[in-house]
């Protein structure tokens, strides 16, 4: 039975450069928190918490901890936080180091300029999500999330209204498309910065060409991790036994004979220690 990986699969740029961060930010031997989880994968995050990170989640635990705090820096996870969370830490007096990817960076930037010049800002993704959430918090006026394209076909304008249409980073592609055509045909005065980064786009075309062809296809990532549910939708719809896994303990495989390959993708989150555990695991056992 073959294993192949997908060609682009696991740590993209922006999550290996916040978790690089943390382990620079350790050497200084401050204390150091991340404002939420450095990244969506609880193995990651475990492993970091095991070196004294800790994880802070809301102001009133950071205003907890300038009691108690002489030298610590709070470090911005790679999907970034809205604006107010930089003027909290700076007025708790805690250094603050910004591990915000830069392409999450680029959006945050389009917001607070375009929402200043009166546009009205559209982001395409998952209201709950953290990076939407820090999105939203660079707006400076009206801002609306649109989660689906039947979110987009009920949405209307205020008259005059100008638009400024951004999408989350990690938002389907092909989804995205179609979701700017219904705007198109809608005829609205908008301006549409496609800001899905194309590690996302690699991933999910890369995982869904390996899909095609798999008998079965194993998505390696964290539960909370959009980027990886998205790859294991797009693998489900190519691949009828595609798994879902976080770590080697959930795959339980009971492989026919006849089946060929599998096929193995990861979120952008999943170390590559545990991408190799599976597909040693898959090639030994198989
Ligand atoms: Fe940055 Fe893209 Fe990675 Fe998100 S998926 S952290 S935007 S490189």
């Amino acid at each position: 039975m073959e294993v192949r990986l997908a060609e682009c699969a696991g740590f993209c740029f922006g999550v290996k450069r916040a978790v690089d961060t943390v382990y620079e930010q350790l050497k200084t031997g401050k204390t150091i928190y991340t404002y939420g989880p450095i990244v969506h994968n609880e193995e990651v995050v475990k492993e970091l918490e095991e070196k004294g990170v800790k994880v802070i989640h809301d102001f009133s635990e950071l205003k907890d901890l300038i009691q108690s705090e002489q030298s610590a820096a709070v470090i911005i996870r790679a999907h970034g936080v809205p604006r107010a969370v930089y003027e909290q830490i700076e007025k708790c007096g805690m250094e603050c180091v910004d591990a915000t990817c830069p392409f999450v960076k680029r959006i945050h930037n389009i917001v607070e300029k375009e929402s200043r010049e009166g546009k009205h800002i559209l982001v395409v993704g998952n209201p709950g999500h953290p990076e939407v959430e820090g999105i939203v918090g660079w707006c400076q006026g009206p801002v609306t999330v649109l989660e689906t394209p039947e979110d987009v076909l009920a949405y209307e304008p205020l008259p005059d209204e100008k638009l400024c249409i951004v999408s989350q980073t990690t938002y389907n592609y092909n989804k995205f498309q179609y979701i700017v055509e219904i705007f198109r045909k809608k005829g609205y005065n908008d301006s549409v910065v496609n800001t899905i980064c194309s590690a996302t786009e690699e991933r999910q075309l890369s995982a869904q060409r390996l899909a095609k062809e798999a008998d079965v296809m194993i998505v390696i990532g964290g539960k909370h991790s959009s980027n990886t549910r998205k790859l294991y939708e797009i693998c489900s719809r190519e691949c009828a036994n595609t798994y879902f896994i976080q770590t080697l303990d959930d795959l339980h495989l009971e492989l026919p004979k006849a089946f060929r390959l599998v096929g193995i993708t990861a979120g952008a989150s999943t170390p590559n220690k545990l991408i190799e555990e599976v597909q040693n695991y898959v090639r030994i056992n198989f």
